[in-house]
């Protein structure tokens, strides 16, 4: 069989070397006719190559290293989404590094919920690009840093809107279902909580909803299977309960934290039950900001800052 396989791989290259000949006799004599031809065939595949149109579930998740906050940037075929934007005084990281990734327009901005460390720097980002649709749990909320993000809002001409749980809507090829929103006293558990399905990749995003939403989400009965978790409430022990996790069951779990932060987050309990589920743990206060790209089926995770 090898050799088989040997003889008819000798053949055609024969055949490609004769037919490489006769391309090249047909310029003998006109050199200038021989370049040209050439450049135009190197440029077609250079053409090929980089205008490659962008394959059914593609998509980049950019986990920002905002310390102890959230921030993340998601993007599918050219359509982008920031969910939530870190303390105020992310605000420079935050403007710069969309500017540095060419965002001139936010397709979607989620503030998960109403906390400084996830709204206090998208009036950044609302500088820097326009706005399609905001959601945030609420329209008003008793804090400086909420009124200002509001004003931003408003400046963009656009406007605040509560989602409802179970609405989808479309981020390119991906859909994006709210799973929970509203479904607490605390603030916490006010968190939009959505499931980010792209092709056979998925990711899941709690803000910083607690058990007592986890439940509710499970007793909803939502497929809450996905590839990726972007743990809750920055791995307090306080989110991430083994009931939701097992139905989660990610290979990876991202945890967003600040170094050495009072909080004591992530707790052990959290990491050792994400060990237990066998997720990857990939956290920001050890590998800074984290991009997770999906190409081809292919998923891989990039450390710029490493
Ligand atoms: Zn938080």
């Amino acid at each position: 069989m090898k050799a088989k396989k040997t003889t008819n791989e000798y053949k055609t290259f024969i055949k490609q070397t004769e037919r490489a000949v006769s391309f090249a006799e047909r310029f003998k004599g006109k050199p200038f006719a021989f370049i040209l031809a050439l450049v135009a065939l190197l440029a077609f595949l250079a053409f090929s190559v980089f205008m490659r149109e962008p394959v059914a579930g593609d998509i980049s998740v950019h986990f920002l290293n905002v310390g102890q906050a959230d921030a993340a940037l998601v993007v599918c075929d050219g359509e982008t989404m920031l969910i939530d934007g870190g303390n105020r005084g992310d605000s420079s990281f935050l403007y710069s590094y969309l500017k540095k990734q060419g965002v001139e327009h936010l397709d979607y901005v989620v503030a998960t919920h109403a906390h400084e460390d996830h709204i206090g720097g998208l009036p950044a980002a609302l500088k820097l690009a326009t706005v399609g649709t905001v959601y945030c749990p609420v329209t008003d909320f008793d804090s400086d840093v909420f009124d200002d993000f509001v004003d931003y809002v408003d400046k963009a001409g656009a406007r605040i809107t509560v989602p409802t749980a179970g609405e989808t809507f479309s981020l390119g090829n991906a859909t994006v279902r709210i799973l929970a929103v509203n479904d607490g006293e605390s603030v916490n558990n006010t968190s939009i909580v959505l499931k980010i399905e792209c092709g056979n990749t998925s990711f899941l995003f709690t803000g910083d909803a607690e058990r007592e939403v986890e439940e509710i989400i499970l007793d909803r009965g939502y497929n809450i299977k996905s590839t990726v978790l972007k743990v809750g409430h920055h791995g307090s022990d306080s989110s991430t309960c083994y009931r939701f996790l097992r139905e989660v069951m990610p290979e990876y779990a991202i945890i967003s934290c600040g170094n050495s932060n009072s909080y004591g987050h992530p707790h052990t309990v959290t990491l050792d039950r994400l060990e237990d589920a066998g997720a990857v743990i990939h956290r920001t206060d050890e590998k800074g900001t984290m991009v997770c790209r999906v190409e081809n089926g292919d998923m891989r995770f990039f450390f710029p800052d490493k």
